[in-house]
């Protein structure tokens, strides 16, 4: 029986079917008045957390699209400069390309206008010729620079050698003659003087006419040759070394002198240019002084080659040679003659266009 009435009393409060007492009717009318106040409250709770969980959702999302954007943009620069390196790289590489393409093109040319042996392999006769004009290999001493100098005298003998090895031998140093074919008895026993007081005597072609010499490279060959049989048969020595008459690169010898060089090389001969001058081939003769401050030039070059000349207009050069030595030795230097062991000092190849 408790149970029930028990039961009913919960029916009565839930609203149920219990005659209302007074205070039940009061409690009625507080939730009749509060309850939908309470249920707009939550239902305004609910809108508002559920607006503001949107406002949140929606900025989170607009800052992953900002993100998302930002990261894209970033992605399309680095690949837009990637493209632009790449494109600066294709273009530096097709330059190079055409710059080897080139080179390449004139080098065949070179190859082609200079060979020895023609394309069908053919070797030129001028390598079968003279069979004696060959230099032994150099096993002596080895100058490749620690400051030395080379004095040097083209196209004598002359009237002029004795008074150069005079003032050489006072000195006690040993320079080289580049010498011409000259058969008198005087120049005979000045090419001997020269041997003896152990200087080099070497070539420098026989008539020294750049037209006969730089005709062709059998022309070049018989002028040397001829002047190395006769340096020979005077002084009892084969010459080395040689040096081309107006040096190396000159105007009468482009389209020959690779071949000259290629073949005379391959005999064994060296050649030397210079790259300190007396300057002293002058119509009228320069000042002892001034020749002197021209071959003093070269101090300061590891390995000099002066360039001076031995004729009989040249006296002042003579005059000269006691200050050129010894502005030499003040700076430290010491002489030597040119001899195949000494590093060559010679003109550069023209640059290929
Ligand atoms: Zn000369």
């Amino acid at each position: 029986m408790e149970r029930a009435a028990h039961h009913d009393a919960l029916l009565d409060e839930t609203g149920g079917t219990a005659a209302p007492t007074e205070e039940g009717r009061k409690a009625a009318r507080v939730r009749t008045v509060f309850k939908p106040l309470f249920a707009a409250a939550l239902t305004a709770a609910l809108a508002l957390s559920g607006v503001c969980g949107w406002l949140v959702e929606q900025q989170q999302a607009a800052l992953l699209r900002q993100f998302e954007l930002d990261r894209r943009v970033a992605q399309l620069e680095q690949e837009l400069s990637r493209q632009m390196d790449l494109s600066q790289q294709q273009r530096e590489e097709l330059e190079r390309r055409g710059r080897e393409l080139e080179q390449a093109q004139d080098t065949i040319g070179l190859l082609e206008e200079y060979s020895m042996a023609t394309r069908e392999g053919v070797v030129p006769g001028y390598t079968q010729i003279y069979p004696e004009m060959y230099v032994q290999p150099w096993e002596g001493e080895r100058i490749d620079g620690g400051k030395v100098c080379c004095l040097t005298f083209d196209d004598g003998p002359s009237p002029n050698t004795d008074r150069v090895l005079e003032v050489l031998g006072r000195y006690g140093i040993k320079a080289t003659f580049f010498v011409v074919g000259k058969t008198g008895q005087q120049d005979q026993e000045r090419m001997r003087s020269i041997v003896a007081a152990g200087h080099t005597i070497a070539m420098h072609s026989w008539s020294h006419d750049y037209k006969s010499v730089y005709a062709s490279v059998d022309a070049f060959l018989e002028e040397f040759h001829r002047l190395y049989q006769w340096i020979y048969e005077v002084t009892g020595v084969y010459p080395q070394v040689f040096r081309f008459p107006g040096g190396s690169i000159n105007g009468y010898d482009r389209g020959v002198y690779q071949e000259i060089v290629a073949e005379m090389t391959r005999r064994g001969f060296v050649y030397y240019d210079w790259n300190a001058s007396a300057q002293d081939a002058t119509v009228t003769p320069l000042s002892p002084a001034t020749v002197a401050a021209n071959c003093l030039k070269g101090v300061g070059q590891d390995l000099v080659v002066v360039l001076a000349h031995d004729s009989a207009a040249r006296g002042t050069t003579v005059d000269a040679l006691p200050a050129v030595i010894e502005g030499y030795q003040a700076a430290g230097y010491t002489f030597s003659p040119l001899h195949p062991g000494v590093e060559p000092v010679i003109m550069g190849y023209p640059a290929v266009r």
